[in-house]
């Protein structure tokens, strides 16, 4: 058989979901084929246009409509609006035929067997044998969906369970039905990875898989503490979000965002079809939700739920919180806890576990019994839901955001701790747990030569988990692959003459010590190795350079220091790029102000599509400083054309830095300039972004790389640019678009941007554009709104605009 390729696919249902599908399809380069149902009722726009049932516009009204409010939402479902034109719509009455030239149809219609069978028979008439075919269902048995249908669809057969939202929740659940060939599974499973960038967990065909089954588990389970224990719902998010590495929504933020009563559906269906469920009883829902359930307060799409948001008696709107006695909403809490004071230091979610269920206050007792319960659950779920215990934790990360599964919590706190607290509690870890334990593996994961191994109950032995070559996991790596270390990086060697510089200040910011580290990455890699990449694997590649180190210096007034500062930055983005090794950048999430220089001074930057990139310094009163400035008025000039008008190109560059805007994906950075078509690459699963920048690394040294000539024919326009620059600032100040000071910083960047006040375009070097950055920035240093912006941004994380 030939290979299979997925080019074409269609999403049967263009709801929630099935749009939000569609269009992560349109995002990795598929063309999509989108259809609904037909209107049954004309509408009151319709009618008064004097259209008819018949008409095509009316035939195809809900998948248009559903597809426009999707790409209107935010955060984007799509990488980028022009991908849309990648989905054609239609409806299930006339076009369902166009199914035959599809690689893989998608059946994401309403949650009800009947409807989907129906779905089914239809498009079973129509698809092309060997045509694969999936149901994104949340809950309804796999088995019962293919009854009746045709041997080729049921080989073809499975779920393939998306997270809402389909573009940012990475799991992907596949679900065999009791035909689906194993050809099937496995393409799904390599396909989901690779192309899709989400984590493929297979599951078994029982209730809610394995993602809803624990995660449901664990909101039901804090649902029936929560009064228990006398805490309030804001108490719990606290306890239950960022400090244990679970998202800042946590849990009651979390249900109001997804919706009450999606939440409590999936509850019901595990409630119904769980009967043998050890944790059967807690899976009915508390009174105070079936009363809020009545109230319709359904979180966000109601207006109301766990949290309400008011506008007080000054005009400024306040978020209140329920209390759940009295099912009031009042003012939020503090909510604050001894134990979590103790964490505060401690940087790595994972190392604080121990410390919570040690607390001697409640809030100890709640990450005791919460995590006793928690344990107790999973390890009793195998073999039911799931024959591997890494599988829980992979689905608990990508389809809930957490840093950390349930097992690797587990072994964090030490399994046999764990137990002890769990005894305590009254509860009791399945006795696959405790044999694993006298077989002599203390935990359930163990590393080896950079490689994950996790228990393997039937083996009895820590086996390695299969599929991840594709990865390199810098965790794993760190300690045994270490070339250098300081405060501020580590460097590892990754193997085939790769080397990777890694981050590891708060944030990722660039200071002293990581630009230390750099400089030191590109010495050891031109004297003993062929190539480098700098890349992390923490929430964000680089928040920007550390403007706290800034900060002090322009208050002390050490100016000569502060110079001297802004040049190493400089000098070292200069390194990225002449050095006799190719240098590859890997920016995933942040990649901001000096994220974003280093970024565009490496030789490649191999971006996971999740990056938001940008050049923010405005936000703190400076223009960029490290490079970034001349290197837009460098890159604005090289795509200077004849007949261009030069001024214009120019004015985009410089409006991207003005306006410090950010790319919500990799893709809108190529239109910002900050990426580079024919020399930049996007990578959907970040999971595999530090192994293909390794490889590109690898490639670029093979094809002979040699250090770039440096550039000295770099165009700037002078006065004739400048001169357009400052009318136009001084026009946006006059009619109140920006402040005074912001024009201050836009005409410093003018300066900068037109290479000074030359009186006709010149051709000048990286350097004079790199001194008249520097000098623009340190003046801008000097200014006490500058230093304003700078100490709110520290102080609260967002700029100030003054
Ligand atoms: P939705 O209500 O937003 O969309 C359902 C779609 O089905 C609509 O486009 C509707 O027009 C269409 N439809 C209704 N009747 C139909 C019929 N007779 N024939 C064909 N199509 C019909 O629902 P959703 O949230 O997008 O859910 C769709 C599927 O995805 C469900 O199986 C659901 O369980 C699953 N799912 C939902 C989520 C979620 O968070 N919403 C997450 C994962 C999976």
């Amino acid at each position: 058989m030939s290979k299979r390729r997925i080019k074409k696919v269609a999403v049967i249902g263009s709801g929630i979901m099935g749009s939000g599908i569609a269009c992560h399809f349109a995002n990795i380069g598929a063309d999509v084929l989108l259809l609904d149902i037909v209107p049954r009722e004309l509408i009151d726009v319709e009618k008064a246009k004097g259209l008819t049932l018949n008409d095509k516009v009316v035939r195809n009204r809900l998948v248009n409509d559903s597809l426009k409010s999707a790409l209107k939402s935010k955060p984007s479902p799509i990488y980028h609006q022009k991908f849309a034109d990648r989905i054609t719509t239609g409806n299930l009455e006339d076009d369902i035929a166009k199914v035959k030239d599809v690689d893989w149809i998608i059946e994401v219609v309403v949650e009800r067997l009947d409807i989907k069978k129906i779905v089914f028979e239809n498009l079973d008439k129509h698809r092309t044998p060997g045509t694969l075919i999936t149901s994104n269902t949340s809950g309804i048995p796999i088995k019962f969906m293919s009854e009746g249908r045709s041997e080729d669809f049921q080989k073809h057969f499975c779920g393939t369970h998306f997270f809402n939202p389909a573009r940012y929740l990475k799991l992907f659940e596949i679900i065999p039905g009791p035909k689906t060939s194993n050809e099937v599974l496995e393409f799904l499973n390599e396909y989901g990875e690779k192309f899709l960038g989400k984590t493929s967990v297979v599951a078994k065909d029982t209730p809610a898989f394995i993602g809803n089954r624990i995660g449901i588990f664990g909101i039901q389970s804090l649902f029936h503490q929560v009064k228990k224990l006398g805490l309030t719902v804001e108490e719990v998010d606290k306890l239950t979000g960022p400090v244990i590495g679970r998202p800042k929504s946590a849990t009651f933020r979390t249900v109001d965002v997804v919706g009450l009563d999606t939440l409590v559906h999936v509850a019901n269906g595990i409630y119904e079809n769980c009967p043998n469920d050890e944790a059967h009883e807690l899976f009915k829902l508390p009174e105070f939700i079936n009363t809020m359930m009545e109230n319709k307060w359904l979180g966000s799409k109601t207006g109301q739920g766990f949290y309400k948001k008011v506008k007080g008696d000054n005009g400024k709107s306040e978020i209140l919180s329920l209390d759940l006695d009295t099912l009031e909403y009042r003012s939020k809490k503090r909510a604050s806890f001894a134990t979590l004071e103790l964490t505060k230091t401690v940087d790595k979610v994972i190392d604080r576990f121990p410390i919570l269920v040690s607390g001697k206050d409640k809030a100890g007792e709640f990450y005791r019994k919460n995590f006793a319960a928690m344990f107790e659950y999973v390890s009793n779920r195998i073999p039911e839901i799931t024959d591997e215990l890494y599988k829980i934790d992979d689905a608990m990360k990508a389809g809930f955001g957490w840093e950390h599964g349930p097992f690797q919590i587990w072994d964090a706190i030490g399994v046999e701790k764990g137990i002890e607290i769990m005894k305590a509690e009254g509860k009791t870890p399945a006795a696959w747990v405790t044999d694993m334990l006298a077989s002599g593996s203390s935990s359930f994961y163990t590393v080896k030569d950079g490689a994950t191994y996790a228990y393997d109950i039937p083996k009895k032995a820590q086996e390695k988990i299969p599929g991840q070559d594709a990865f390199i996991i810098l965790d794993n790596i760190r300690k045994s692959n270490e070339v250098f270390k300081n405060s501020g990086v580590v460097i590892e060697d990754l193997g085939d003459g790769i080397l990777n510089c890694e981050f590891q200040s708060k944030m990722n910011t660039i200071g002293g010590d990581v630009l230390a580290g750099l400089n030191k990455a590109v010495d050891l890699a031109e004297k003993d190795f062929d190539g480098l990449v700098i890349g992390n694997q923490g929430a964000n590649f680089s928040v920007g350079a550390n403007i706290g180190m800034i900060f002090m210096m322009a208050v002390e007034q050490e100016y000569d220091e502060l110079n001297m500062a802004i040049k190493y930055f400089q000098d070292t983005m200069m390194r990225m790029r002449y050095s006799s090794i190719p240098t590859i950048a890997a920016p995933h999430g942040m990649a901001l102000g000096g994220g974003c220089e280093l970024s565009m001074h490496a030789d490649k930057v191999v971006a996971a599509a999740e990056t938001y990139i940008g050049l923010v310094e405005f936000g703190v009163g400076v223009i960029p400083g490290g490079g970034g400035s001349k290197e837009m008025a460098l890159r604005a000039q090289d795509t200077f054309r004849k007949g261009d008008v030069e001024l214009n190109t120019l004015q985009e560059y410089f409006l991207t830095i003005g306006m410090a805007k950010v790319a919500t994906s990799a893709y809108e950075a190529f239109d910002m300039g900050v990426l580079q078509k024919g020399k930049d690459i996007v990578v959907v699963n970040k999971d595999r972004q530090i192994a293909t920048a390794k490889a590109h690394a690898r490639l670029l040294a093979d094809a002979g790389y040699t250090q770039p000539v440096k550039r000295k024919d770099i165009k700037v326009l002078g006065k004739q640019a400048l001169g357009m620059f400052l009318v136009g600032t001084d026009s946006m100040e006059a009619s109140n678009y920006i402040s005074e000071h912001d024009q201050k910083i836009a005409n410093k960047l003018a300066y900068v941007m037109a290479g000074g006040d030359l009186s006709e375009p010149t051709l000048v070097s990286e350097q004079y554009l790199l001194d008249i950055e520097r000098e623009a920035f340190l003046s801008l240093c000097t200014e006490r709104k500058t230093l304003e912006r700078i100490q709110h941004m520290l102080k609260t994380g967002k700029p100030l605009r003054n």
